[in-house]
């Protein structure tokens, strides 16, 4: 069966909406991606519905606003894959959930003397939270070497990787040049000198299958937002074991069995992580977007992506004067490429006009661009709604470009 994404386009309303005199060619999916119909309506149901505060509450709705906010966190356990509900924590998203495990996990188990191991690859919410922990603890923080395709270097990882190394966290996907890590093999390596290894799942999610149970990982952490879920919502997810022997991080409401003021006894897994009202909301909005991720043909989303990365990939090497950044063998939902004399802020800008969205910069992963020895690239970014004819309005827009800088 072909894959219908026009019958797809239709579950997003933003997607008929126009720039100026153009129609929306939305192609910045790794910042964000646009909701379903799905996600909007259970958002909006629960406010003009079940709205109350949820756990303890004996009242119908909190009743009601208990269990939507549980079963979002059982959708989720189902969509990464988890063994039970309870390994699933609600976090704002990526950036919190790894720090959270920098801080509640790893920083009482290291000191001096100890490696915590990333890679040349990682966004910046994977770099500066260990690089916190490294300064508050004196360990050190070892990096993996990439290659000039944008790959990590495995011979270099597997070099860095001895007794002293305590904790690996690695990028599942990047968001700068879209490399697939092989991280089953990673994992396994790591596991072999006794380190946990926490994935960064925030490109990885609205792309790939998940299965954290088979990966093996200890944790993993998405964002909502870019999963066609809402913002401000996120899980982290961990091995049950080792979300037992993590202490909390921040403290109040929700996290505790009992106060008294000689001593606090905390809630079990996963509610020690979730102090306060949570994102009640958010967590209901991103159970829908994992029940609407799960009930499309995946094998069918996955090679509709591809095609476009491979498309457009195609289609911008036609182009004089364009480099692709990131070619890596295995890639998803990407395609940076810089256009030789035009600065990637002007490319963004007259796209723009275009009514073609994509991103420019350093997207939040400096080291990444330096390694390629510029200072910013454009980054066309796909979603399963995203077409051919998008293309071609990219590559049109992109002539113009071209023409205006008269290349
Ligand atoms: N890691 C990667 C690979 C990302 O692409 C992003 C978002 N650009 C993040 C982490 C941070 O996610 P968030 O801003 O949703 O916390």
């Amino acid at each position: 069966m072909g894959y219908d994404v026009n019958q797809i386009r239709r579950d997003f309303p933003i997607l008929e909406r126009q720039v100026g005199d153009k129609s929306l060619v939305y192609l910045d999916n790794a910042a964000t991606s646009q909701k379903p119909r799905a996600v909007l309506d259970a958002i909006e149901r629960y406010y003009t519905h079940s709205n109350a505060n949820i756990h303890r509450g004996v009242h119908r709705l909190s009743v009601e606003a208990t269990q939507a906010y549980e079963g979002a966190r059982q959708k989720l356990a189902s969509f990464v894959g988890a063994d039970s509900a309870e390994e699933v924590v609600f976090v704002r998203g990526t950036t919190e959930g790894i720090n959270l495990v920098a801080q509640a996990y790893v920083r009482p188990r290291v000191g001096p003397g100890d490696e915590i191991l990333i890679s040349h690859l990682e966004h910046h919410s994977n770099i500066v939270p260990w690089q916190m922990v490294a300064r508050q603890t004196g360990a050190r923080l070892r990096v993996a070497r990439i290659n000039e395709r944008g790959e990590i270097d495995l011979e270099h990882f597997r070099e860095l990787l001895s007794e002293s190394t305590r904790f690996v966290a690695l990028a599942h996907v990047s968001n700068a040049l879209g490399t697939i890590n092989p991280v089953a093999d990673m994992i396994q390596w790591a596991h072999e000198v006794g380190a946990p290894v926490l994935l960064d799942g925030a490109q990885a999610a609205p792309h790939l299958e998940l299965d954290v149970s088979r990966l093996d990982c200890d944790f993993y952490t998405v964002s909502g937002h870019k999963m066609y879920g809402p913002t401000g919502i996120g899980i982290l997810y961990g091995k049950r074991a080792r979300l037992e022997e993590m202490d909390p991080w921040e403290g109040g409401g929700e996290m505790i069995r009992s106060v008294t003021f000689e001593e606090t006894t905390y809630n079990e897994v996963p509610h020690k992580f979730e102090a306060g009202t949570p994102n009640i909301a958010g967590a209901i909005g991103l159970g829908a977007a994992a029940d609407y991720l799960r009930s499309l043909d995946w094998a069918a989303v996955t090679a509709h992506e591809d095609e476009l990365v491979e498309v457009a990939t195609q289609r911008l090497l036609e182009l004089p004067g364009v480099r692709i950044i990131g070619t890596a063998a295995q890639k998803t939902g990407v395609v940076a490429f810089t256009l030789n004399g035009v600065h990637p802020h002007d490319v963004g800008t007259i796209v723009d006009q275009e009514g073609v969205a994509v991103r420019t910069g350093h997207h939040c992963a400096q080291p990444v661009i330096d390694h390629f020895g510029l200072s910013a690239t454009t980054r066309a970014s796909f979603g399963l709604y995203n077409t051919l004819a998008e293309i071609d309005r990219l590559i049109a827009a992109l002539r113009q470009v071209r023409k205006i800088f008269e290349l």
